[in-house]
């Protein structure tokens, strides 16, 4: 579904460009909104570097339940490193799915996007939670989840809240998923979001599904 976005004036091209697009920059005298073509320009020119910057249009892409993602993108010139943010949009704010890619700021920025592209691909044939009729999400029989952590405005960030296959799920939420597999053990691994981790080595995890006797597991 197409979101609409929310347009700021850049203060140096008087462009209007959406929110996300835009850095705060303070200076001693003050404080200036740019977008970031200008940002980047600005950064190229006094790093000597040889940058262009390029806009990307947003890609609808399909997961493996049939259901659209619209990718918006982000190029954020960091020094000598480039960075490229894609993501989902709610009311004009990043949100929901939430990848990046960092590479050397004179690298083709193009190979860079592909790269960034190939990894959405990734995540769309990826599920880590599946719905019960009986218990709601429950994590699928591969017992990986993987996602990124956000603020939780309803627990002022006193608790995270983790977007997993891009949809929001509170701490208690995914908390009485985790109860189907009472006795487990697991590991959690933290990392950035320009890394991507594939690999995890798992034995023997089974019923997962939520059909196991409840009466054990403490989650009615
Ligand atoms: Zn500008």
């Amino acid at each position: 579904m197409a979101e609409e976005n929310r347009y700021t004036r850049c203060e140096a091209c008087g462009n209007d460009v959406p929110g996300y697009d835009t850095v705060h920059l303070s200076y001693d005298k003050g404080s200036r909104l740019l977008c970031l073509r200008c940002f980047n320009d600005m950064i190229s020119e006094s790093h000597g570097i040889d940058f262009t910057h390029e806009s990307f249009d947003p890609i609808t892409l399909q997961d493996v339940d049939g259901i659209n993602h619209e990718f918006h993108f982000r190029v954020h010139l960091l020094g000598t490193k480039v960075s490229i943010d894609a993501f989902e949009l709610k009311n004009g704010e990043p949100a929901g799915y939430e990848f990046q890619v960092v590479g050397d700021a004179e690298e083709d920025l193009l190979n860079l996007f592909k790269k960034l592209f190939e990894r959405l691909r990734r995540a769309m044939v990826q599920k880590h939670l599946k719905e019960d009729d009986r218990f709601g999400p429950q994590i699928t029989d591969e017992a990986t989840v993987r996602g990124h952590i956000e603020w939780d405005e309803d627990t002022d960030g006193m608790l995270p809240c983790l977007v997993i296959d891009g949809k929001e799920i509170s701490w208690e939420a995914f908390g009485r998923m985790l109860m189907t597999f009472e006795g487990f053990h697991f590991q959690l691994e933290i990392f950035d979001k320009s890394e991507e981790r594939q690999e995890v080595v798992r034995k023997g995890v089974k019923n997962a599904d939520g059909s196991r006797d409840s009466t054990d597991s403490g989650t009615t």
